[in-house]
């Protein structure tokens, strides 16, 4: 199986001119997993995906953060049209750091649960300050093809490998003590990259060319070399997204 640096959570069409950057996705062997959150931006997704089909993944998604505004009915019937052609489902999750509606949200990512499980495909999870709910919501589903993405809470790294649950670390994970902690706790062979681009990184918009950041910094806090960062979290890739 060839090697590549899978940046498995972008949001690239935010990314001003991201076109630009494909020559280089290409040179530097680097493929991206396009996360999409909601029906707009999914459809964007879509049509990005299918223009550079060795380069880009599509997910599609519905962030927890974006609910109160949306026709969730109508996000839902979108995404059971569409799903068939994603590589994963994603970003969904639960987003409790504001005043938002618990209930709907958990009934939401539940059904999300569900859509993953019907299309069989692996769930790109977003739990800020919901940690511990979200791994309640993903047990109570019973779907156990689930990647944590910027996962923050170390003392909940067990039972997520349990649930053979995987994590998506970034660059940013240099930053935080909880995040280094995780990547500290959970086997290599549970890790994949991301960068969550545009999303800055000590201060500056990322985009999926660092990826090679999070190389480092896994590579650092695993001490392993940089190279079999790479190649592990690769195999990783394949096995969770089920790519061949
Ligand atoms: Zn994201």
């Amino acid at each position: 199986m060839t090697v590549y640096l899978w940046d498995t959570h972008s949001h690239l069409y935010q990314i001003p001119h991201w076109e630009e950057l494909l020559p280089k996705f290409e040179e530097e062997r680097i493929k991206v997993i396009v996360v999409g959150e909601e029906r707009k931006s999914n459809e964007e997704v879509k049509e990005i995906c299918k223009r550079f089909p060795k380069l880009l993944y599509p997910a599609f998604g519905l962030h927890p953060f974006l609910l109160p505004q949306l026709d969730v009915e109508r996000e839902l019937e979108w995404l059971e049209e569409n799903l068939s052609t994603a590589t994963a489902v994603g970003e969904v999750g639960l987003d409790f750091k504001g005043e938002e509606a618990k209930d709907s949200q958990i009934e939401v990512f539940l059904t999300l649960l569900e859509l993953a499980k019907k299309f069989d495909l692996p769930v790109i999870i977003h739990s800020r300050k919901a940690a511990r709910e979200c791994l309640e919501v993903v047990r109570d589903s019973g779907w156990r093809k689930v990647i944590f993405h910027w996962f923050t809470c170390p003392s909940l790294v067990e039972e997520i490998l349990e649930l053979d649950g995987y994590f998506s670390v970034g660059p940013q994970a240099s930053l935080s003590h909880s995040y280094r902690k995780v990547v500290e706790k959970a086997p290599l062979e549970r890790i994949i990259l991301e960068t969550d681009s545009p999303v800055s990184f000590k201060g500056i918009p990322t985009s999926p060319l660092q990826v090679k950041e999070a190389v480092k910094v896994v590579s650092l806090l695993k001490g392993e070399p940089m190279e079999k960062v790479v190649e592990v979290t690769s195999a990783n890739v394949y096995k969770i997204f089920g790519l061949k």
